[in-house]
């Protein structure tokens, strides 16, 4: 096959991955939250009901299209390191092992630096919010399927930050696959509408440092505070850290 051909092939493929991996964690956690609280996702009210199921198909539309958007420099990256032209690598031994956990934290604060930067660019520049973000901000409060619910500018201005850095900084391939999954992990559940964590730990060491969704719901309600991704410190050190929300936490995890 000509090389346009298979990296269109690979594309569609990873695009069914990224929507199938996007649509059974949103689904899971979609299901937790409701065993949480009750409600949650069932408003009494036929008229709310009815929104958020507008709300829910919307966030899915938006999504799919991203996962199409995500895979494609991902297909790029992924036909490279067939050809051993990524420093992805998969003999564990090619790098100290000390490297496994510490290039997993680079993959990390590298994508959460990104986030913050682009993300506070977009809520500064009315321009940007509107062309790029309102799209992410419609889902008011956001659910677990707003994970990916992007406007197709923001979803590309993050899709080629991972593809980019296979190029760049040496991971093993089940050092990545444990970054993705805490990427997808962590972007669902902080949308999910109710704080997965005991008090104790939102309000202790880990939350003080780690973004769950109390902190990222009251980015939903605030809009000019709390846009970091994974961890708090640019927003702690940049002033725009508001603390966080009490509308998701369930009453039963109330006690430290
Ligand atoms: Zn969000
Ligand atoms: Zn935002």
């Amino acid at each position: 096959m000509a090389e346009p051909l298979v990296l269109a092939a690979l594309a569609l493929q990873l695009t069914l991955i990224v929507a199938l991996r996007y649509l059974g964690v949103s689904a899971l956690f979609a299901w937790i939250a409701a065993r949480l609280r009750p409600g949650t996702y069932r408003p009494a009210d036929p008229d709310r009901r009815a929104r958020l199921a507008r709300q829910v198909r919307r966030e899915i539309g938006w999504s799919l299209l991203s996962a199409a958007l995500y895979a494609a420099p991902a297909a790029v990256a992924l036909a490279a390191f067939a050809r051993g032209g990524t420093r992805l690598y998969t003999d564990v031994a090619a790098m100290p092992l000390w490297w496994l956990p510490a290039s997993v934290l680079v993959y990390l604060l590298a994508h959460d630096a990104w986030f913050y930067w682009s993300h506070r660019a977009m809520h500064h520049w009315p321009l940007l919010f509107r062309t790029m973000h309102a799209v992410h901000h419609e889902s008011r409060p956001p659910t677990a399927f707003a994970s990916m619910s992007f406007h197709p500018f923001e979803a590309l201005s993050a899709a080629w930050l991972y593809p980019l850095m296979v190029f760049l900084v040496p991971i093993h391939v089940g050092a990545l696959v444990l970054v993705l999954l805490v990427a997808t992990v962590m972007a669902v559940t902080n949308h999910m509408g109710v704080e997965l964590f005991p008090k104790g730990w939102v309000n202790g060491w880990f939350g003080r440092h780690v973004i769950t969704a109390s902190h990222h719901d009251l980015h939903h309600s605030r809009y000019t505070a709390n846009y970091g991704l994974y961890f708090r410190f640019w927003d702690r050190l940049f002033g725009t850290d508001a603390g966080l929300s009490t509308r998701v936490q369930p009453p039963f995890l109330g006690r430290d």
